[in-house]
């Protein structure tokens, strides 16, 4: 029923650019809900394998019917669903995953592991091919990894139950034409139900607050799934303190205190299933400061931090999250050689200068900065906590250039402001011009009205 075979270095290139202008229609191919590919991805610093789990049928669709093949250069994987019998592109997404970031750290050298992972795209009224696609970090080249072909009528794809109690926070309109967030409960006990349903609240004009997300507020709907934990609070290994949660979020993720995440996925796809949705993020019920965002997988960060902390974290997280936006910042991390010296990072909001020119928005914004742009205050953009830092003025904007240290680098690699959500952001409450033309690009394909009436 389901072969899977494994191919090697084939390039993705020529088939992106193919693929952009041959846009399907979507009634032709895939019926109205989900079908989740469920694997295993493995291996090490040196080695990548994905194993093959299971099919799932999921009620729900909620993804634009005229975006169906990928139109960004986005992610370090990207899957494709082709017709099995004409070879025919149906569907294809870039995406991260807490794997490939494992990998980059020091336990990778030294150790093998795996991760349960999924997919999910239009249910196919055909049988299809699916293939999973990794980009080499060395020459930024997509290499295929995976393929397995899906007997669509087979009566080994499971059917999921939606069990779960849902909520509508935000809703605005039909989700195929809005940006569809689902919100998951972490770490809420049965008796802490009012206090996760106003922390969805509070998640949603939060993030609302910030352009340019403010501008489509009526293309965003933001729905809530609850899933009661047994104990209150999320793990914190690092202060020996192991909580029985939902979906397992644990502080210190590769060893960084603040790097709240989980490693389940498959979990949160369970949860997810109980609302068309397409962006999850996890609300973790916490005071301490942390959180994640990897791109099209997942974001999660503690609801409860004091100050502005939990809505400024909400607004970095969902860049990664949402747009696949890169950290700005210096330090903080023990991942190594993500990215080389001449290799052009994909996110659109760093670059090493390798190929700058391929960054065509960023550059139409430079306006007379030199490249590289030369700076006197090279200390505090690299120190946030440093007093003489200065906030962030409206009345007198910084110039858009290309500034020195980025991408936790202080050499090498070049951001497009001196501050921004995307960087430490104690001092400033805004996207950078660049981010935030980045985020409106990638808003503008979920909620394309295409050619097709609905
Ligand atoms: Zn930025």
């Amino acid at each position: 029923m389901m072969s899977f075979t494994k191919h090697l270095f084939l390039c993705l290139s020529a088939m992106l650019c193919t693929s952009v202008s041959a846009q399907i229609r979507f009634e032709d191919y895939f019926l109205e809900k989900t079908m989740r590919l469920d694997y295993y991805h493995a291996g090490n610093a040196q080695e990548e394998y994905f194993f093959f789990d299971e099919v799932i049928e999921e009620p729900y669709w909620a993804g634009n019917k005229h975006y169906l093949i990928e139109q960004r250069n986005v992610g370090n994987l990207m899957f494709f669903v082709k017709d099995k019998t004409t070879g025919t592109l149906l569907y294809s997404r870039g995406y991260c995953t807490l794997f490939t970031e494992w990998q980059a750290t020091p336990e990778a050298q030294i150790t093998s592991k795996a991760m349960p992972e999924g997919i999910v795209f239009p249910f196919p009224k055909h049988d299809v091919t699916v293939e999973i696609h990794t980009r080499n970090v060395a020459t930024g080249k997509f290499q295929k990894k995976f393929s397995c072909d899906i007997d669509v009528n087979s009566y080994f794809i499971r059917k999921s139950r939606p069990h779960l109690p849902t909520m509508d926070i935000h809703y605005q309109g039909h989700p195929a034409q809005c940006v569809d967030i689902v919100l998951l409960s972490e770490g809420y006990t049965e008796e802490e139900r009012d206090k996760f349903v106003q922390a969805c609240h509070t998640f949603a004009s939060d993030i609302l607050s910030y352009e340019p997300y403010t501008e489509f507020k009526k293309h965003f709907n933001i729905r809530a799934v609850w899933l009661p934990s047994e104990e209150s609070g999320v793990s914190i290994p690092g202060e020996h303190l192991w909580k029985k949660t939902a979906l397992g979020a644990r502080y210190y993720t590769f060893n960084s205190e603040r790097y709240q995440m989980i490693e389940d996925y498959q979990l949160l796809l369970d949860a997810a299933a109980h609302v068309p949705y397409e962006i999850i993020y996890v609300l973790s019920n916490s005071q301490k400061y942390g959180g994640g965002g990897i791109y099209n997988f997942y974001g999660i960060s503690a609801a409860n931090i004091p100050g502005a902390a939990t809505r400024k974290t909400y607004s970095h997280e969902f860049g990664h999250l949402f747009v696949g936006l890169a950290d700005e910042y210096v330090g903080g991390t023990e991942m190594e050689g993500i990215y080389p010296p001449s290799t052009e990072p994909w996110e659109e909001n760093i670059t090493t200068l390798a190929d700058f020119s391929s960054k065509k928005d960023w550059k139409q914004m430079l306006g007379d900065a030199p490249v590289p742009t030369p700076t006197k205050k090279t200390q505090w953009q690299l120190d946030p906590k440093n007093p003489d830092s200065p906030d962030y003025n409206p009345q007198k904007p910084w110039q858009v250039g290309v500034y020195e240290g980025g991408g936790y680098l202080p050499k090498g690699v070049y951001r497009p402001y001196p501050n921004c959500m995307m960087n430490w952001f104690h001092r400033i409450d805004i996207y950078c011009p660049v981010c935030q033309h980045a985020i409106k690009r990638t808003v503008e394909l979920y909620i394309a009205p295409g050619n097709n009436a609905e």
